[in-house]
């Protein structure tokens, strides 16, 4: 019978093949009385040499496959080496107790480990599993014998350990390894980063079944479902052979689009660009070839804490993103905050309908000391890329003119101050409440861009709370009534010589998408596992023929009857 174990998948891909069971040998030393300490701590400080040797041997090969953000693991490993409280600790110990070399690098590194772990920051955890691995390769010098079996893998497999360690993983052979199953770890663990960005299917976390499975034992890995089959049937392994060509084949195609332009089938460009919450989101944005930031929902900076950001820790991150993007356009919105995104320690009023209340900008013109804070902060990032600022929830001028009015004073004061301020921030919003839908050909004046939120124009325009499941049915992106909608925004826009994007779900929608292209929609910002896909289908779709299509689609009566056109259509670009 089949095993399954369960787990993260925390490198998405389908791998066949035999398991390969990395044991690391759990070495425990014995204490030793030596005659001649001064021998004994100049052998120690040879094995601690060597490792720093073969650290930066792995530290370039990583830098190499994986670029330099990635060797820097290694360079936490190298201070560790250089570290007084380790290093140090260890030779004066030998020294006054003239004790074996082996016997007190293990007894200091094991009190640093189990401090470590038992830590509440993940950070200082994993700080652990770097202390492990620096000390297992010093011990391994010492004994005179190699520090793990993974460089020896000579046969295709999959490696089956308790836990990788980053260097581990970085010296895994592609040709051999097709994947990897751990019994431990989390998506965040370093190795599962290390596993994305090497692109090797894994899956981590396994549990303790992982323990029973024997080298050589066959294995089918199923790191899109989190799922490895431990001894599988022969039609088990038929049928995901199958799966993993279509898989594989699927990747290869969407991946060649990574640096890509987003062209439709008639050359039309269009922009793809990002949603993010945080800075940790980049690097998935990065990697799917997104053209920009359409989106950063900075009230997730505001959110799971106590108190509010300073201007100085917004700038520093707003910094970061901008540089990150590397001259890319990045939008950044001002604090969405309220609905149900709250913040327990601002000690609002509680609101008996809080998607109509005090939201967003709202709330933001309401407390102008906390939005002027972010408008500094924004500003004085501005300098280090192409920043875009917008404002949510915009319903009327007014609000509008009152954010510009802030953002021109806090900007003249900070010139005022000697501090560089871009010339060329753009200053949008977000289409997100249908008043201002209607109303867009007279905001269009006054904005830059507008970005159309669809998650709330769809929730307003239906009057269907977002969070209820019982309204779901009315989530209707395809409804003739949205559609209109945005196409008013669009032409409005148009007129004006202003750009319009989309930061709502619906962008990356395959059925919303070619409707939305027609429609001369300019950027679209989704989720980063979304760009490719949406790409390969702009690709596949002439602009100029849905184009063509749009006033035929917004005369018809329902999504079932829209969606259905569209399948239809897209089968026969495909045929
Ligand atoms: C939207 O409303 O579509 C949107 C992008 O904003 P949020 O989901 O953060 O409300
Ligand atoms: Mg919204």
């Amino acid at each position: 019978m089949t095993k399954r174990l369960t787990g993260i998948a925390a490198s998405p891909g389908i791998a066949l093949a035999k398991a390969f069971r990395l044991n690391k040998e759990q070495y425990e030393p014995v204490a030793v009385e030596v005659a001649d300490k001064d021998q004994e701590v100049l052998r120690f400080s040879k094995a601690v040499e060597e490792t720093k040797q073969e650290l930066e041997e792995i530290k370039d090969l990583t830098e190499q496959r994986m670029g330099a953000a990635k060797a820097e693991i290694f360079e936490a490993h190298l201070m560790l080496l250089e570290d007084p409280d380790y290093i140090d600790a260890i030779i004066d110990s030998i020294k006054d107790e003239s004790m074996n070399a082996e016997f007190k690098l293990h007894e200091v590194a094991s009190s640093f480990i189990e401090v470590l772990s038992s830590m509440d920051n993940e950070l200082l955890r994993e700080r652990a599993a770097d202390v492990r691995d620096v000390t297992g390769r010093i011990m391994s010098k010492l004994r005179g014998v190699s520090y793990a079996a993974i460089t020896a893998i000579n046969e295709p497999c999959i490696l089956i350990a308790d836990d990788l360690t980053p260097s581990d993983t970085a010296q895994l052979n592609l040709d051999y390894v097709l994947g990897f199953v751990t019994e431990v770890g989390s998506r965040t663990s370093h190795s599962a980063i290390m596993a994305r960005s090497l692109e090797v299917p894994a899956v981590v976390g396994a549990g303790e079944g992982v323990k029973d499975i024997a080298t050589g034992t066959m294995l089918i890995l199923d790191a899109v479902e989190g799922v490895v089959l431990v001894a599988p049937s022969d039609q088990e392994v038929e049928a995901y052979q199958t799966r993993k060509q279509s898989y594989d084949e699927r990747r290869a195609e969407l991946r060649k689009l990574i640096h890509e332009p987003t062209l439709s089938a008639d050359d039309h460009r269009v922009e793809l660009a990002a949603n993010i919450g945080s800075v940790e989101d980049l690097q998935k944005v990065l990697a799917n070839g997104a053209e920009g930031i359409g989106l950063f929902r900075t009230e997730f900076l505001y959110m799971g804490r106590s108190a509010l950001p300073s201007e100085e820790e917004q700038f520093q991150i707003y910094k970061h993103v901008l540089e990150r993007m590397d001259n890319k356009p990045v939008v950044i919105r001002t604090l969405d905050i309220g609905g149900d995104k709250e913040l327990p320690y601002m000690k609002l009023p509680v609101e008996s309908n809080p998607f109509l209340g005090l939201r967003a900008v709202r709330l933001c013109l309401s407390q102008e000391d906390l939005f002027r804070t972010q408008l500094r902060a924004l500003l004085r990032a501005s300098s280090y890329g192409q920043l875009k600022i917008m404002f949510p929830m915009i319903a009327v001028m007014d609000e509008l003119l009152a954010a510009k009015q802030l953002l021109q004073e806090e900007k003249e004061k900070l010139i005022q101050e000697g501090i560089s301020v871009s010339a060329n921030i753009e200053v949008g919003i977000m289409i997100e409440v249908p008043a201002a839908a209607i109303a867009a050909d007279s905001l269009a004046k006054e904005a830059d861009f507008f970005s159309i939120g669809t998650n709330d124009l769809i929730q307003y325009t239906m009057a269907a709370d977002r969070m209820n499941e019982t309204v779901s049915y009315l989530y209707q992106p395809c409804h003739p009534s949205i559609l209109r909608l945005i196409q008013m925004v669009i032409q409005a826009a148009s007129k004006e010589g202003k750009w319009v994007g989309m930061c709502g779900e619906m962008a990356g929608d395959e059925h919303a998408i070619p409707i939305l292209l027609g429609m001369g929609l300019h950027e679209f910002s989704m989720s980063a596992s979304s760009i490719l896909p949406a790409r390969a289908l702009i690709k596949k779709t002439s602009q100029q023929e849905w184009a063509g299509y749009t006033q035929q689609i917004l005369a018809m009566s329902s999504q079932a009857q829209i969606k259905q056109f569209v399948e239809q259509k897209t089968r026969s670009d495909l045929a």
